[in-house]
């Protein structure tokens, strides 16, 4: 903080204040000689409005960190710190009072678990606005507004979650998770569980929704889904983080062998790649 009483924080440079901060944060699950490390020394900052993509194969440790940012499990060692504030010690009701607030949001591979199946679409978009203190009126049109966002039609305002389909579940959910207009939504395999339309159509939705100025962390176990939407990309493996950097340099200049491994193995990425090698060959002899 300035000590200068003359040296308002301008709206800049409370925005440079990190939505997620995440320093030397360790997780361990089981107890006693079951006890078992899932994440070591991991650091991540989040800025405002940025979209981070994490990817690792299964088992590396994307959920621990996703379950640990939510709160839903807790670091063994380390400082965890949303929004400026130190969240890390945080007890189950504080951890429920953030994401009342809305702070915080989620998006499961699963819709089913980030929806309560006994409400209906229109309660469970506008309930996180009434909390808020929005006027019931407002809650309404900002939750229609929000459906059209997400492709999803008024007719289903009056249904549940379990009578949409897969894919109008997961695109209900990413509304769920980002009307209240949150700072940070964790999105933990988002578009694993779909088929390859409804894929394309949540990561158009995510890529228009980043607008909003919401900071993403968007999971999965393939540098395909993530590469077109995320600014950066982190890539865990073992538990550890390996390599963090701009989407451009990880998929172009990979600086890790298991990172090199992962693009490889992306055949979508890898096509791309090889078309702007030979488009930039192509380029280099016609200007020589
Ligand atoms: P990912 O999401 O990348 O597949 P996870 O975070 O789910 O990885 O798992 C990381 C490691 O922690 C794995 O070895 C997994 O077996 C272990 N693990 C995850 N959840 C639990 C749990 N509830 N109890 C014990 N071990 C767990
Ligand atoms: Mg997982």
């Amino acid at each position: 903080m300035s000590t200068n009483p003359s040296r308002k924080p301008t709206g800049s440079e409370e925005s440079a204040v990190p939505v997620l901060e995440v320093t030397n944060l360790e997780v361990h699950y089981g107890l006693r000689r079951r006890r078992r490390r899932a994440l070591r020394g991991v650091s991540l900052s989040v800025a405002p409005g940025e979209t981070v993509g994490i990817i690792g194969e299964t088992g590396s440790g994307k959920s621990t960190l996703a379950r640990a940012a939510l709160g839903l499990v807790r670091a063994s060692a380390g400082s965890l710190v949303i929004d400026g504030v130190e969240v890390g010690a945080y007890g189950h009701r504080q951890w429920r009072d953030l994401r009342r607030r809305g702070v915080v949001q989620y998006v499961f591979q699963d819709p089913l678990r980030s929806l309560d199946p006994d409400l209906t679409i229109e309660a469970s978009l506008t309930e996180p606005l009434l909390i808020q203190g929005v006027p019931r009126q407002e809650a309404a049109s900002r939750t229609r507004a929000f459906l059209s966002r997400v492709r999803l039609s008024a007719d289903l305002l009056d249904r549940l979650p379990g009578e949409l389909s897969g894919g109008q579940r997961q695109r209900m959910a990413v509304a769920r998770a980002l009307v209240t207009e949150p700072r940070l939504v964790i999105l933990d395999e988002p578009v694993s569980a779909l088929d390859s339309a409804n894929r394309v159509q949540i990561l158009q939705i995510l890529k228009e929704l980043r607008a909003d100025g919401v900071a993403l962390v968007f999971i999965s176990h393939d540098l395909g889904s993530v590469a077109g939407v995320a600014d950066r990309i982190a890539v865990l493996y073992q538990g550890e983080l390996v390599e963090v950097g701009t989407a451009g340099d990880v998929i172009n200049q990979p600086q890790h062998a298991y990172t090199r491994l992962l693009v490889r193995s992306a055949p979508t990425l890898h096509s791309a790649a090889a078309d702007r090698a030979e488009r930039e060959a192509l380029r280099a002899l016609l200007h020589a």
